[in-house]
């Protein structure tokens, strides 16, 4: 039963307090301030990322707060001072929620490490409502050819695995691994081959291989049953190994499987230490090296390439009011691969 809204309110999944569940609720549709624009919501990806905001697990955050940092929309009203953004013009908004301007690396123009960060869902009110207020830093245009609900993971998602492919090496010709079938790991996979490289995609067990396949790898590692480090020398060994499952120990076994100069790229998040010796890297001084998601403009690049190549994130959609099952669906590890909540 569709249940009316007010004009002036819209829908809010909202977290009210660590550890509380999503609580669905009216508030008045919010004006953007100057610099800020104010986006209709049509879809908004549910991140592991989250559960910072679900848990309390982020220094800072105020409470009631509305998560979603995976958010594609349309603009609806432009605040003063605005002029480069448009009403009617489609947007998301991910993770990088915008920056102070004036620290030493915004200086630098080296905007995804301002020490003064703002995040998206977690300095200010995300994407789990109608509509949504964000400063024009954090804007990104989204092409005619996705969908809302493709765009949203791609923005934290895809341009996770696409930067990290491309600032580790991944240039066409070259072996990459994708350690973990998963919702990083489906689109690194598809990335890294419309890229041109010859991918191997490392699961645990043999179900993921037929998916793997479909998605581009040539080659599938079961590394459960085998040493997938080997298995990798054997091919020659990997420019790139993206790291997708977070898994420190899976991680670390994968770093004998490297080539020369080669690099374990982590974007999969563990708190666990990875056990690696100095002699593992000294040898062909390969490296292991973090990649945090992208800058706006990141996110334009791989959403622009996902136009070109045909680059999508495999989804389950939900309606906003589900946002307790939508969020309970992805943190279960079943999902098929990324969850969206659709407005
Ligand atoms: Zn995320
Ligand atoms: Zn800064």
């Amino acid at each position: 039963m569709a249940t009316a809204v007010a004009i002036g309110t819209m829908k809010v999944a909202q977290i009210s307090k660590p550890g509380a569940g999503f609580q669905i609720v009216e508030r008045e549709i919010p004006e953007p301030a100057f610099g800020q624009v104010r986006i209709k919501v049509q879809a908004c990806g549910v991140c592991h990322s989250d559960m910072f905001v679900k848990d309390g697990l982020w220094p800072g955050i105020e409470y009631p707060r509305v998560p979603g940092h995976e958010v594609a929309g349309i603009i609806d009203e432009i605040g003063p001072g605005v002029s480069a953004w448009k009403k009617g013009q489609r947007v998301g908004v991910g993770w990088h929620g915008g920056q102070d301007n004036t620290c030493v690396e915004c200086r630098r123009g080296r905007f995804l490490y301002c020490r003064s960060p703002r995040v998206a869902g977690i300095s200010y009110d995300g994407g789990y409502q109608q509509y949504m207020v964000a400063p024009i830093e954090a804007l990104a245009s989204i092409p005619d050819t996705l969908s809302d609900a493709e765009a949203g993971p791609l923005l934290c998602a895809g341009v996770t695995t696409f930067n990290a492919l491309r600032h580790g090496g991944a240039s066409p010709g070259t072996l990459v691994a994708v350690q973990g079938v998963g919702g990083l790991g489906h689109l690194g996979v598809q990335f890294a081959s419309k890229f041109g490289c010859k991918v191997v995609a490392i699961g645990r067990g043999a179900e993921n291989a037929t998916l793997a396949n479909k998605l581009g790898a040539a080659i599938y590692i079961d590394s459960a049953s085998t040493n997938a480090a080997q298995e990798l020398q054997k091919l020659g060994g990997a420019q790139v190994i993206l790291a997708t499952a977070p898994n420190s120990k899976s991680m670390a076994e994968l770093i004998d499987g490297l080539a020369p100069t080669g690099k374990l790229m982590v974007v999969g998040i563990s708190t666990d230490p990875m056990a690696v010796t100095p002699l593992q890297l000294i040898i062909g001084e390969r490296s292991i090296r973090g990649s945090a998601v992208g800058t706006p403009s990141d996110s334009e690049d791989t959403m622009n390439f996902a136009n070109l190549t045909g680059v999508r994130p495999m989804i389950e959609t939900y309606p906003l009011e589900q946002a307790d099952e939508a969020y309970a669906r992805m943190m279960s590890g079943k999902a098929q691969f990324r969850v969206v909540l659709t407005m």
